[in-house]
């Protein structure tokens, strides 16, 4: 029997499979995202936060 792991959207907090979420990349650690909608969300607000410092 599989075992279906879920874990949350980094961004919206969703629980999906994790096998259907997607990665960030080319960052020190990984993120799960529900879609890429929520991954770009995450980078935009990424690049605000280097703008307020
Ligand atoms: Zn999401």
């Amino acid at each position: 029997m599989k075992d279906e792991e879920k874990i949350a959207c980094h961004v919206c907090k969703k629980e999906i499979p994790k096998a259907a979420a997607v990665h960030s990349e080319g960052q020190e650690y990984v993120l799960h995202f529900c879609n890429v909608e929520c991954m770009d969300y995450w980078k935009k607000e990424q690049e605000k936060k280097k703008e307020e410092e």
